[in-house]
């Protein structure tokens, strides 16, 4: 089943998660993340770990660990409690993540981040599956809740790697960016189209109809109008998802999920903007490759995707297409446009 969890009714300028979960080809065996998953490394510039941006392979954060949950009670009511304890116990940046969403302005507005994406209470086994969606969810309120006017804030992790950066929307909505529907008239669309609205296959992308929809000329919004800015807080978010998957990947046994997916799918996308702005825009390559805000948030997003992707390479029930993904990220002509910035962030 293809369920779009909607964070687009969060705000305006919010997101939307495409997941492909319980029932998506269960049986479907997957050849996971053969092959190196270097992705993060190769411009020739010296990683320098302790410089934002400029990590490359050597990214590290604290992995989540296996620890036993068997100390916690769990019961339907207090199921919220329940999620932040187990967080607690095997993944403390995703429980600093969801109480930033919790306490978030934002909250005021959209209610409490836990109840609006923990759909199903009922036992502890079915909360753990959801992990995923409300540290990324809650995420989108943290950062969404810390940003004022036109900044978008990405919080990697809280109190150690923050960035607010300026003008990252579109022209039209107040910034210096162009609609990130715009990269499916790219060259590189074609190699992974849009699968059909509502439904999730291999062998297409499902997140485009998710977050590359709509017209950037008509009046209607639709998610696709939003610019590089929402591009890079859902890719962060992704990040985010897979890290939770990893967390409790004990509860993924016998299912398939698509959190290798996601943010390999965010992270072509990345590529695949930079290389539009570079040829067609050159107003909004100037602000993402000139300011350096815009050059570390990126670059530390990708970094840090690619240590999940590494840290979870071979766990086939966190994929379903990655494989097929995969390939079209580390092709060198759209890693080149991260070795660009990592040339002029990091030499
Ligand atoms: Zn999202």
């Amino acid at each position: 089943m293809f369920g779009v969890v909607g964070c687009g009714s969060v705000v305006s300028a919010g997101c939307a998660t495409a997941d492909g979960r319980e029932g998506f080809a269960p049986t479907d065996p997957t050849g996971g993340g053969e092959g190196g998953g270097d992705g993060a490394g190769g411009s020739g510039v010296a990683a320098k770990p302790d410089q934002p941006g400029c990590a490359q392979d050597a990214y590290t954060e604290t992995l989540p660990t296996s620890a036993s949950l068997s100390a916690l009670a769990f019961s339907p009511a207090n199921a919220n409690d329940y999620l932040l304890g187990a967080l607690e116990l095997r993944y403390p940046l995703g429980k600093a993540i969801v109480e930033g969403g919790l306490t978030s302005s934002l909250a005021k507005t959209q209610g409490n981040c836990i109840d609006r994406f923990l759909s199903n209470k009922s036992t502890a086994a079915v909360v753990l599956r959801q992990a995923t969606t409300v540290v990324h969810e809650c995420g989108h309120f943290y950062d969404l809740g810390e940003a004022s006017g036109g900044d978008a804030t990405y919080v990697i992790r809280p109190d150690e790697l923050t960035f607010t950066c300026k003008s990252g929307d579109t022209t039209s909505r107040g910034g210096k960016t162009f609609a990130r529907s715009l990269i499916r008239k790219d060259a590189h669309y074609a190699k992974r189209k849009a699968c059909p609205a509502g439904t999730a296959a291999r062998g297409c992308d499902m997140y485009a109809e998710v977050y590359l929809d709509g017209s950037s000329t008509d009046a209607k919004f639709d998610s696709g109008d939003q610019g590089y800015s929402f591009v890079l807080e859902e890719a962060a978010q992704y990040v985010n998802s897979l890290a939770t998957a990893l967390a409790f990947e004990d509860s993924y046994t016998g299912t398939k999920a698509s959190e290798r997916d996601g943010i390999l799918t965010f992270l072509w996308y990345i590529e695949r903007y930079l290389a539009m702005a570079r040829a067609d825009y050159p107003a909004a390559y100037a602000l993402l490759s000139e300011d350096p805000c815009w050059r570390q948030a990126t670059l530390s997003v990708w970094d840090r995707g690619w240590f999940y992707l590494r840290a979870t390479e071979g766990l086939s029930n966190l994929g379903i297409d990655d494989a097929a993904i995969e390939p079209l990220v580390t092709d060198p002509e759209l890693t080149a446009e991260i070795d660009a910035l990592r040339e002029l962030e990091c030499k």
